[in-house]
């Protein structure tokens, strides 16, 4: 798979009236959807192959002779999931203990404890907990409490009343009760129990925050004593649920949505308690399904995988295998993973670009006409203390406490997620730790957290179509160089603005510069609000550029980031085109076919609502018709589609 393909390109068609169909034209008509995909672009090519390697890797460390304690622990678990005839044969039995302990339950403090008992074994329910950096003190790492407790993807799809949300609920509803049937009630019980666990997750949605309000931090903002949260919401019984739940002790916290809990605190004390049990009951099935039998894979992947995502089958069960590895002890297969494909070479290289773009974005904030000379004094403070993570951590996290047996699959599961839990609520009341990466060495995506003021690459993403040694700098640029762009751009969209050098919420503009800001990013949510993302049978979605807003900032100036990057790079030397393309043209291409895509229209529908990322074709159309530099590249002219009358421009 090249950095740049030539043979995906659409040379019937016009560059300038729709890039995304020039440059990805062929491969989107050669490349449809596999039927164990609901989207199938280059992105998902590399995740692919990356299984493959890890495949071989967990093969590997599963065959007789001698292997490293790493080796052996993936190993066993990997062939704990391939192991189907023990799990049939154990049947519902790992979920019957979790089911007696809701049923026993008699007062409302139990159920508190249940759920502290299912957080603790990383089961989600009725709310949430998790540590993160003080918002006011980064340095300090605090305990969180937030919305929570529902099961389809968004709130939306409980509350809102179109045709095609009212037929999504029916179907949920059928399906938690076919999970209720498989866990052994009878039909019409579990029909009731079906439409108990709809209402009960009806309330908490009702009272959850709306996704593109909570990309605010603001709205998030809410340190409180225990006391108080507490008292706000009795019903709840926090200070047991603290008390119970594993975390150290403390006596502050924030609270993502104090709203919620006042809300669900009323619908705590009006729903009856056995209904409660139900809801339990139920998100204990639904986390345990993928872990048990085939009757209750096949159930979760007909509603999750068939219906919510327009997956035709289901993965073959050596990639769900491998992916469970990944995603349960992802730094010890992804140790293995780094040893076998990732040289020092590729880390300084990628290095090399970073700071090259850093330079650039040095240079792009100097060169802005609206922005003050003391806000852009803090924004170079801020760019400075970006702290660059590439290819995986420095330090491998010790797995070593986690219990993996052979023939345990259900088990294993679950003591790896509670070891992870632990990890994560050890944090709580310490030093913030900013070595801790958030994503596995094999997985091709990359990060910016605001709180950290990080970048992060993981190893897995440093590969072709991203980069290759073997290909020109142009193309690099294009590809990861762009993702750099992109990751560097967060530090500064509309919600990393907002964060200081140290990872503070704190506001460093004046007052000024912030409308001036506010402005232009205005500019991007109406442009991106106008591109319609889904046309079906069930009608036409637009994008929302309110929840894109940061990530489509984060395209644009990516795109003008690494392309100021590669013009330094190339500098005064005549370069040659290749394959009848100049360095420009090939760097636009390149850029274009990171994002050449299929997708079904459920995962369009899906994401609509819930991904903060465009779909692959606005991320090339939208940034590349704001971009003059493409504009230049390609001879566009005023008035075709590419070049957009009224460009937006963030950075
Ligand atoms: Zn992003």
């Amino acid at each position: 798979m090249p950095v740049l393909d030539v043979n995906a390109i659409d040379k019937t068609a016009d560059p300038c009236v729709d890039f995304y169909q020039y440059a990805c034209g062929t491969w989107i008509k050669n490349n449809p959807v596999p039927p164990d995909k609901s989207r199938w672009g280059r992105f998902d090519q590399l995740a692919e192959r990356n299984l493959y390697i890890l495949r071989d890797i967990l093969n590997d460390a599963h065959a007789p002779g001698k292997h490293s304690a790493i080796e052996t622990m993936v190993g066993d678990y990997c062939a704990a999931c391939m192991d189907e005839s023990a799990i049939e044969k154990k049947g519902t039995a790992p979920l019957t203990p979790e089911l007696d302990r809701i049923n026993v339950i008699r007062t409302n403090e139990d159920l508190i404890r249940q759920v502290a008992y299912m957080h603790r074994n990383g089961t989600p329910a009725l709310f949430a907990f998790y540590q993160q950096p003080d918002m006011h003190d980064s340095a300090a790492t605090i305990a969180n409490l937030d919305q929570g407790g529902i099961t389809l993807p968004d709130r939306d799809y409980y509350i809102k009343d179109d045709a095609k949300s009212v037929e999504t609920r029916q179907k949920y509803v059928e399906h938690v009760q076919k999970m209720f049937e498989l866990a052994g009630d009878k039909p019409d019980v579990a029909a009731g129990e079906a439409k108990t666990v709809l209402a009960i997750e009806t309330g908490l949605a009702q009272a959850s925050m709306d996704r593109t309000v909570r990309r605010d931090p603001k709205t998030r903002d809410h340190k409180m004593t225990v006391a108080d949260i507490a008292g706000t919401a009795p019903n709840f019984d926090l200070a047991v649920y603290f008390a119970d739940n594993g975390s150290p002790k403390f006596t502050s916290l924030n609270v993502g949505n104090p709203d919620f809990f006042k809300q669900v605190n009323q619908q705590l004390d009006k729903t009856p308690l056995e209904d409660w049990k139900v809801y339990l009951r139920w998100k204990t099935i639904n986390d345990y399904a993928p872990a048990l039998t085939k009757a209750f894979v096949d159930e979760d992947f007909l509603f999750n995988g068939k219906y919510m995502s327009g997956q035709q089958e289901i993965e073959p069960r050596w990639k769900r295998c491998v992916k469970s590895t990944d995603q349960n002890l992802g730094m010890a297969s992804g140790k293995l993973y780094v040893d076998r494909v990732f040289g020092a070479e590729g880390k300084e290289r990628t290095l090399k670009m970073v700071q090259g773009i850093e330079s650039a974005m040095r240079e792009d904030i100097g060169e802005l006409t609206w922005m003050s000379d003391t806000t852009k004094k803090k924004a170079y403070e801020k760019l400075d203390a970006i702290v660059n993570n590439i290819g995986y951590p420095d330090t491998w996290r010790d797995y070593s406490s986690v219990v993996v047996k052979a023939d345990d699959y259900a088990g294993n599961v679950r003591r790896a997620r509670a070891f992870e839990v632990r990890r994560q609520y050890t944090k709580i009341g310490r030093p913030t730790d900013r070595k801790d990466w958030g994503m596995t060495p094999p997985t091709v995506n990359a990060y910016y957290r605001p709180s950290m003021n990080d970048i992060n690459f993981p190893a897995g993403i440093l590969e072709p179509p991203f980069y290759s040694k073997l290909m020109d700098d142009a193309a690099n640029y294009g590809g990861i160089g762009v993702v750099i762009g992109h990751e560097l751009t967060h530090g500064f969209d509309d919600q990393g603005r907002k964060y200081d050098a140290v990872g503070n919420f704190s506001d460093w503009w004046t007052a000024e510069d912030g409308k001036e800001f506010v402005k232009r990013s205005d500019c991007t949510a109406d442009e991106y609000s106008s591109f319609v993302s889904v046309k079906d049978d069930k009608g036409e979605v637009k994008l929302n550029g309110r929840l894109t807003l940061g990530e489509n900032t984060a395209d644009n100036g990516g795109l003008k980031l690494a392309y100021m990057a590669l013009m330094h790079v190339i500098g005064n030397t005549p370069v040659k085109p290749v394959d009848g393309y100049t360095p420009a043209q090939r760097y636009f291409l390149a850029f274009g076919q990171i994002w050449c895509q299929n997708v079904t229209d459920q995962e369009a529908r899906k994401r609509v609502l819930t991904d903060p990322h465009s779909p692959g074709r606005w991320r090339v159309n939208g940034a590349v018709q704001n971009s003059a530099a493409f504009q230049q590249a390609f001879g566009c002219k005023a008035g075709q589609p590419m070049v957009s009358a009224n460009a937006c421009r963030v950075w």
